[in-house]
């Protein structure tokens, strides 16, 4: 399996010049199984730079297949999805994949409403595109040779889905945003990252953010309101709960710089050393390919 990170930022993408180290944006990650087929984690504003390189395959001459899996349907994790080019071309087979929200298709058609794009409707992109419910789905979805499982995870006032990707005994978990109630870890994203290989995990809060309550943004007082969101700290804590060999921190928040950033991993780093485990931690960032 092989992963690339093409967005990693929450809530709205960055472009100050201090956090393109690790970029500005929003959700998106490419999954390929061993043989090239593909998985989307999250249609993000990355999602137009993926669609981008797509273009010199076969997605570029209408022979292409993509499966995105979206966690929930705020703006940050659909708005590239009106922006995805081989969405365009006539004979791609375009499948989303999403759940707890009710509507999905009419969510993604919402978005296309001539009040908000020129598009109107998802009828005219061009490529063959099908929504479809998880909740309609039993077990595992297969695309490829990949495996996905999912779990419904409680995130503030909405909930969102957490993904796992198993290839040949090993396993990818993709956990976009998430609220650990009362601070405790949800026993269900634990479960989901058992023994996994390569754990993506949001960190979009500080330990001390979140002790805060994690309701003022990092502009100040005035900022909205920020909920339903994770610290490095739990990150961390979950990853060695379940077990998991490499953490990446994701769902960077748009305030934070890339010194900032290093400087949480670093004191992460410390943390996992101090308690004597192997799991290795870094934030995950733009261009970044994995090996899985
Ligand atoms: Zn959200």
């Amino acid at each position: 399996m092989r992963v690339r990170f093409w967005g990693v930022r929450g809530a709205l993408a960055t472009t100050e010049p201090g956090a393109q180290g690790v970029g500005g944006n929003t959700p998106c990650v490419e999954v390929r199984d061993e043989r090239d087929a593909l998985v989307v984690l999250d249609a993000g504003i990355g999602l137009y730079w993926l669609g981008r390189s797509l273009l010199a395959g076969p997605h570029g001459r209408g022979k292409g297949e993509v499966t995105v899996l979206l966690s929930h349907t705020h703006w940050d994790h659909i708005q590239g999805f009106p922006f995805f080019v081989p969405a365009y071309i006539a004979g791609n087979q375009v499948s989303i994949w999403g759940g707890v929200t009710p509507h999905l298709e009419d969510i993604l058609e919402g978005q296309l409403n001539p009040i908000y794009s020129p598009i109107v409707s998802l009828a005219n992109m061009g490529a063959t595109i099908r929504v479809k419910q998880l909740e309609t789905q039993e077990g595992a979805i297969a695309v490829g040779d990949l495996r996905i499982s999912h779990a419904r995870l409680h995130n503030g006032s909405h909930d969102c889905v957490g993904y796992r990707i198993e290839e040949g005994g090993r396993a990818l978990c993709y956990v976009a945003e998430v609220q650990h109630a009362g601070g405790a870890l949800d026993p269900a994203v634990v479960e989901l990252a058992r023994g996994a290989d390569i754990l993506i995990h949001e960190a979009y809060f500080t330990d001390e953010e979140l002790a805060q309550g994690g309701r003022v943004g990092l502009a100040g007082p005035a900022s909205p309101r920020s909920q339903g969101h994770s610290s490095y700290g739990q990150a961390t804590d979950l990853a060695l709960a379940a077990g998991a060999r490499r953490l990446y921190y994701f769902y960077h928040h748009p305030d934070r710089d890339d010194a900032a950033i290093e400087a949480l991993v670093a004191a992460q780093r410390d943390r996992v050393a101090a308690r004597g485990a192997a799991l290795e931690v870094d934030a995950a960032r733009e261009g970044t390919e994995l090996r899985i």
